[in-house]
């Protein structure tokens, strides 16, 4: 194995108790209760040879076991021992409070502080970010203590929940510290994901669309944004079939204009989640990531390598799997810019002559 450092730009670690009793269902309560149901039903499909639903709760079962584990400390640990011991993994939390699905059993403040635990037992390994949710009495202020004084690493925002990302609060508090501090942030950006439950598809693709970062990207040049997942999977699949989006530009093909045409050098992607649909979108990747001209040189400096676990435990190919054939399509030197020296450059900073 060479000397690269992986950084994963993108895990998830909140548990059970960072999310909704009643999110994204009841039914998930009932499941969580009594673990051997959803066992069962899987059974039940097999038995009767519905055999898609059956994988469909084997998978949703191995979620649910990652989200009922008690401790970040262990979700951390599930998703490293795929990777090499030097990897380093950015943390991004996440404020489900008050969007509609019932109590959150520890407070934004105790999840941060628990992530900042983490951060002291595995300094070498974990890069946390604080999240925010401006709709939350409190939420802007645990943000800026989570930045300043626990000194955490970088921003996360996730508009779908119901909130668009230049909100007042965030413009005037949140960004102009980020920015002082000389932080990234990372933002969700495709159309599945957590919906707050009076948000409509339609509202929360305007929340979460690349061009609602726009006024945000003229007030802050400086900022380092990284809209995750590339678009969303639902994009590639449009754009693999030639069909429109759901509504509204294609993602995947807007992020890529806007980068490519180096107006927006604050702007980044990162292939999350996404690029586990692996077989179906890894051509096209390695075709916008190989393009031999300026769009494509721009795309490189700009894209970072993240998984999204543990949302990819839904998935069938392990962290491992991906990290395996993304270098063997993309190639060591591609590879390498998308998981080592791109994350370094978002997360530190180190901007050398953008898009040249
Ligand atoms: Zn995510």
């Amino acid at each position: 194995m060479p000397d690269i450092q992986i950084v994963n730009c993108h895990v998830h670690t909140f548990t059970g108790l960072h999310t909704p009793k009643d999110y994204p269902s009841r039914w998930l309560r009932l499941f969580r209760k009594v673990p051997g149901l959803i066992r069962f039903a899987a059974w039940l499909a097999r038995f009767f040879a519905r055999y898609e639903t059956a994988d469909m709760l084997d998978r949703l079962y191995r979620f649910q076991q990652e989200t009922d584990r008690p401790e970040q400390a262990e979700l951390l640990a599930s998703v490293a021992r795929y990777y090499p011991s030097n990897t380093r993994f950015v943390v991004l939390p996440m404020d489900l409070a008050g969007i509609g699905y019932g109590d959150v059993p520890a407070s934004l403040r105790e999840q941060h502080d628990e992530l900042n635990r983490l951060h002291i037992a595995r300094p070498e390994t974990v890069v946390p970010f604080a999240t925010v949710n401006p709709l939350n009495p409190g939420s802007v202020d645990e943000s800026l203590r989570a930045l300043t004084e626990l000194k955490f690493r970088g921003l996360k925002i996730y508009p779908r929940l119901g909130y668009p990302p230049d909100h007042p609060a965030l413009m005037e508090r949140v960004y102009p510290e980020v920015q002082a501090l000389d932080l990234p942030v990372m933002s969700h950006c495709s159309r599945g994901g957590v919906r707050g439950k009076n948000v409509s598809h339609y509202t929360g693709d305007r929340l979460t669309e690349p061009e609602a970062y726009l006024p945000v990207m003229k007030a802050f040049p400086g900022l380092r944004i990284c809209l995750a997942h590339f678009g969303g999977e639902m994009d590639w699949r449009a754009y693999a079939q030639g069909e429109p989006p759901r509504s509204g530009s294609n993602w995947q093909v807007k992020i890529r204009k806007m980068i490519g045409c180096g107006e927006w050098p604050g702007l980044w992607t990162d292939i999350s989640y996404t690029l586990f649909h692996f077989d179906d979108y890894i051509p096209y990747l390695r075709l916008f990531l190989l393009a031999d001209d300026e769009e494509g040189a721009r795309l490189r400096d700009r894209v970072l390598f993240g998984s999204d676990f543990y949302m990819t435990r839904r998935q069938e190919l392990s962290e491992r799997d991906i990290c395996f054939r993304l270098r063997n399509a993309l190639g060591e030197e591609v590879f390498r810019k998308i998981a080592e020296e791109n994350p370094v450059r978002w997360l530190e900073g180190d901007r050398p002559q953008d898009a040249t």
